[in-house]
């Protein structure tokens, strides 16, 4: 399973990348898609690489092979259809832009309360009055909704889908919905998109951190963030503070991160690996030197005192990745940094 950001960017990436084919590009690199679809290179690269898209991120991408490969991973093998709920201003505005347009993912019936409306073809689609729409989506097997209904209007909708077999719903209305956990609900919610809009242009267009909806991050992980993001300590005179052993130098000049994440789970790895990070992990492997040459990461931390072998080692030396043997544990040295970062600012 894989996060629904992951899945929206993997559908950014796409239309980005048919649009490129249109202008006749042919390979791109991750840098170059990550600038258009407005993320790090290293996001692009994992996205690639958790669908499986094995295209070179040195050579640069096959735009149409990694369109293909986006494809394999975003739809299914049978097209899926969809019903939507109030076909009034923003339903024909929704029906008339997915006219015709995905073949995988469909608008198949349209349901309203309006007799003025109902039995009349818009955009293609039949729209049929509301009070069929149970046995009628049951009856097509539709798992997918968008609702356009004004907001009073929208909960009752909801629960008539679900108990028509609805697993997915795509809100425009304004009130939360209260459905079944495993049910799939996503907001669109233009007004909080245009209010932050204009709350982050009033600031110039900054979006600080502390007002970036991080909540829930515990506070510890915070601290550590803060130290690090003041400090500028190489992690060289880390690894000498906290009493690790250097293996490889890292990058010449010294490097400094803004992050350290500890884990033994390559994909938690590869979700956190960055070019700021330090990984601590007890998972000594070459499957690591590649996350981190994959991600740019430029250290890693082994604990419990295990030893990269020569193989590990020569990757680390070609990409300039600091290794250092922490003789501790995970928690141990996850401590030792926090108490030397600290110290430092102490
Ligand atoms: P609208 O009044 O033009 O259309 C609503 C439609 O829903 C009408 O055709 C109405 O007959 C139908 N309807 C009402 N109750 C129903 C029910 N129980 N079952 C089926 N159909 C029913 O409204 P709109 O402007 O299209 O907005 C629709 C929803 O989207 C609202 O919740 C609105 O807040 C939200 N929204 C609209 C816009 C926009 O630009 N129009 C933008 C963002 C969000």
């Amino acid at each position: 399973m894989v996060s629904r950001k992951t899945v929206s960017r993997m559908s950014r990436y796409r239309r980005l990348l048919q649009s490129l084919r249109e202008s006749g590009v042919e390979s791109i690199y991750s840098h170059q898609l990550a600038r258009h679809a407005v993320v790090s290179a290293a996001q692009v690269r994992r996205d690639l690489m958790v669908i499986g898209y094995s295209g070179s991120p040195n050579k640069g991408y096959d735009v149409a092979a990694c369109i293909d490969s986006i494809g394999s991973f975003l739809d299914g093998t049978a097209r899926q259809e969809v019903a939507l709920v109030g076909v009034g201003n923003l339903g024909h505005a929704v029906l008339s832009h997915f006219a015709e347009k995905s073949p995988s993912v469909a608008i198949v019936a349209a349901f309203d309360v309006d007799p003025e409306l109902t039995e009349t073809l818009i955009h293609g689609v039949r729209c049929v009055d509301v009070s069929l729409m149970e046995g009628l989506v049951r009856d097509l097997g539709i798992e997918i909704a968008v609702l356009t209904v004004p907001g009073e209007a929208a909960q009752d909708a909801a629960d008539t889908l679900v108990s028509a077999g609805v697993k997915s719903i795509i809100s425009f209305a304004p009130t939360p919905l209260a459905l079944p956990n495993e049910i799939f609900v996503e907001y669109m919610d233009i007004t909080a998109a245009l209010e932050s809009a204009a709350y982050f242009a009033r600031l110039g267009g900054r979006e600080e951190s502390a007002a970036n909806g991080d909540g829930d991050i515990e506070p510890m992980v915070k601290k550590l963030e803060s130290l690090l993001a003041r400090s500028n300590m190489k992690l060289e005179d880390l690894a000498t503070n906290i009493g690790a052993r250097m293996v490889t130098a890292g990058k010449p000049g010294g490097t400094t991160v803004a992050k350290v994440y500890a884990g033994d789970r390559v994909s938690d790895l590869l979700n956190e690996a960055s070019d700021k990070t330090l990984l601590v992990s007890n998972l000594a492997s070459v499957q690591m030197l590649r996350v981190a040459e994959l991600m740019d990461v430029p250290g890693i931390c082994f604990v419990n005192g295990v030893e990269p072998d020569g193989e590990m080692i020569q990757l680390a030396e070609d990409n300039d990745t600091l290794l250092m043997v922490s003789p501790l544990g995970v928690f141990e040295t996850c401590g030792l940094i926090y108490q030397a970062l600290d110290t430092e600012h102490a």
